[in-house]
């Protein structure tokens, strides 16, 4: 099945149109764009994804972004033609997503206050990289190739980084990553150098290595392969895709998110209004996004904490208010501050895609401080599942949102785990405080 694909402005008043041969971050007039498609899609792909599961030793059938590929065909391949895939569909042997779908986790349900059976994880740090940026960087990637592109630049808090650099090794494609100095997890970091990537160091956090590198991308026309490219947001849908093949596409009441930069979130929106808009499925899900207090940017202008409540408004953002929050932010030096680096993020980049996924939605917004996050993080290793700090927002922002009653009693609930852990000094200082909810702190043997 061939699916004629466009770039376009996400801004209904705006519109402006592209073709998906061209490399650009945003629209003539600055906005965003989205990867869309002329065509709506049958119900009855389901089972053919479903059938792909037998993948029958095809990687495009066994990678879990790729056996859902007439939903991204943006490189307008015949999808049933599997040596025209193979030259085009860029898989990390088909690992992205393979193992990835909701989990049953009976210790995060008892710790967050619901039913077993009412809570679904889904750890997509069990990626080949070990973070859900494997989604998007397939399909990124896969745009890069298209194009014919050489070099792949990203910033990064570490697991865009791993990811771009694992990938793009293997297509023999350069990649720079600009990083903020000594603010990346060890185990990040080794796998940009180990995976051949450039690295980068940038004085200053991430919004400061991200504007670096869109300033490169702009002078010497570099890819980047940042969550602002639409095509990355194209291959994270298939997030959400797992999600509801597991539930035999009946919708779940919630999705929950970390949020940093929000493409994760902007791309469950999209796919959420594709889903909607293709009658696949009539309940919409309400997303909830989990911000750290230390930065709480979404959080703070969503919910009216600094003026107004910030909304998509049909495309018609108050944009001032956005520029006057960083304005005063900056003003002040405040700066975004968490240990769970991977959204340590002040100036979220999909601000208004996340915005539109909100609306969509009828999403809410929390935050949680590190402490939370800590014992969230926890909580996940006790039912024998891995996940970093940033991912443990998720299991605490449900237990808040269920205390305050936002979250009802037989809600079905599905929550995202963002990525594996790596580092391993993070549980060590864990367990090794008593004072800790979880603690697990070693004894002699007496
Ligand atoms: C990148 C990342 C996030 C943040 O995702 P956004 O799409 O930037 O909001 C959260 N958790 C982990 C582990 C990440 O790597
Ligand atoms: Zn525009």
């Amino acid at each position: 099945m061939k699916a004629e694909a466009y770039q376009q402005c996400i801004v209904p008043s705006c519109g402006l149109k592209y073709p998906v041969g061209e490399a650009r971050v945003y629209c003539a007039r600055g906005h965003l764009l989205d990867v869309r498609y002329k065509n709506s899609f049958p119900k009855y792909l389901k089972e053919v994804f479903y059938g792909r599961r037998n993948h029958g030793g095809n990687i495009y059938n066994e990678s879990g972004v790729w056996r859902f590929r007439e939903l991204i065909n943006f490189s307008q391949i015949n999808s049933e033609n599997l040596s025209q895939c193979a030259k085009v569909l860029v898989s990390l042997d088909g690992a992205e997503g393979r193992l990835s779908r909701p989990y049953k986790m009976t210790k995060v349900s008892e710790f967050v206050g619901m039913k077993p059976s009412k809570l679904f994880l889904q750890p997509e740090g069990y990626n080949p990289s070990g973070s859900f940026k494997d989604n998007g960087m397939s399909t990124a990637l896969t745009h890069a190739k298209m194009l014919g592109i050489k070099k792949v630049i990203c910033a990064s808090t570490g697991n865009t980084s791993a990811s771009a650099a694992m990938y793009a090794s293997n297509e023999g494609i350069e990649c720079d990553v600009l990083i903020p100095k000594g603010e990346v997890a060890p185990g990040k970091l080794g796998q940009a150098f180990q995976f051949g990537a450039q690295v980068i160091e940038i004085e200053g956090n991430f919004d400061d290595a991200l504007s670096a590198s869109l300033n490169e991308v702009k002078k010497s026309g570099a890819y980047t392969v940042n969550s602002i490219n639409p095509f990355r947001l194209e291959g994270q849908k298939t997030i959400v895709y797992r999600v509801m093949e597991h539930l035999k596409w009946e919708p779940p009441d919630w999705i929950f998110y970390p949020g940093g930069a929000l493409g994760n979130v902007s791309s469950a929106g999209k796919c959420l209004i594709e889903l909607h808009e293709w009658g696949w499925m009539k309940k919409v899900p309400r997303l909830a996004v989990v911000n750290s207090e230390g930065a709480n940017t979404l959080y703070n202008l969503y919910n009216g904490k600094y003026g107004a409540k910030l909304r998509w408004n049909d495309g018609d953002v108050d944009e001032e208010l956005i520029d006057d929050y960083y304005q005063y932010v900056d003003k002040n030096k405040i700066k975004p501050k968490t240990e769970a680096t991977a959204i340590q993020i002040g100036k979220p980049a999909n601000m208004l895609k996340a915005l539109r996924a909100l609306e969509f939605t009828k999403g809410v917004v929390t935050q949680v401080s590190d402490k939370e996050m800590y014992d969230g993080m926890s909580i996940v290793g006790l039912n024998g599942f891995d996940c970093e700090l940033a991912s443990g927002s998720v299991p605490a922002g449900i237990k808040k949102l269920r205390a305050e009653g936002v979250i009802a009693n037989d809600d079905l609930v599905v929550a995202i785990l963002t990525g594996r852990q790596k580092d391993p000094n993070v549980p060590v200082r864990y367990h090794l405080d008593p004072n800790n909810r979880f603690a697990n702190p070693p004894k002699g043997y007496n």
